[in-house]
């Protein structure tokens, strides 16, 4: 048995629903501006490539889990997505539905400076995800929606996606060689906004699943 300088943290991972063996998470991709309604509350429009930032493995929060109110932001944003859990070979394993927290106060001070966007997209705790649903066949099309304390905030559909789930994963696949472990979160509908402490935050896509955490 290899010793090793400092200790190794446990490896990420994720539940799969309906069976005993979780889901090892290798990295997390995102997709940015994947929303024509979002793209445009962001300030952009068209149908540009898409683009991609990442988050590290462990800022998976899992279900039944709260999310710590982050360090270094006063402006914690909520973004509901439709999340690709990728298997052997690069093909789809599953699907969930996860949430891309976001510092959007450092984002915007950052595409201002033409800095890198890490510290507002890969903090810790920053990827809450529900349990990944093993799946095969067509991709779901329907509502992705996000409530806080019981008021819905986004209220979506994934056929909305500029680019589909199929068109991500042909994408990615040209920067990076996905492998088993890989997650996508594949982008927001409209409607993102803040999260204060002791917000309940709960969202959905339909056929999917659900997830829900609270700010604490
Ligand atoms: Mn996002």
């Amino acid at each position: 048995m290899t010793a090793f300088a400092v200790p190794i943290r446990p490896q990420p991972t994720v539940p799969v629903q309906g069976s005993d063996r979780p889901f090892p998470v290798r990295r997390i991709l995102c997709v940015g501006r994947n929303y024509a309604a979002h793209a445009r509350e962001m300030g952009a429009d068209g149908r540009d490539p898409p683009f991609f930032f990442t988050k590290p493995a462990d800022a998976v929060v899992l279900p039944g889990a709260d999310v710590p109110y982050p360090s270094a932001t006063a402006d914690l944003h909520h973004e509901i997505e439709l999340v690709a859990a990728i298997g052997e070979g690069g093909a789809l394993f599953g699907l969930a539905v996860g949430v891309d927290l976001t510092r959007r106060d450092l984002q915007n001070s950052f595409k201002a400076r033409g800095q890198p966007w890490d510290a507002a997209k890969g903090f810790d705790a920053s990827a809450p995800i529900s349990a990944i649903v093993p799946w095969t066949g067509p991709t779901p099309q329907g509502r992705i929606t996000l409530s806080v304390n019981g008021v819905t905030k986004q209220d979506g559909a994934v056929a909305d996606m500029i680019w589909s789930l199929e068109e991500i994963l042909v994408e990615a696949g040209k920067l990076w060689s996905l492998e088993a472990g890989d997650l996508i979160y594949t982008g927001t509908p409209e409607g993102v906004g803040p999260l204060v402490r002791g917000d309940r935050v709960e969202g959905s896509v339909e056929g999917v699943g659900a997830l829900a955490f609270t700010v604490v």
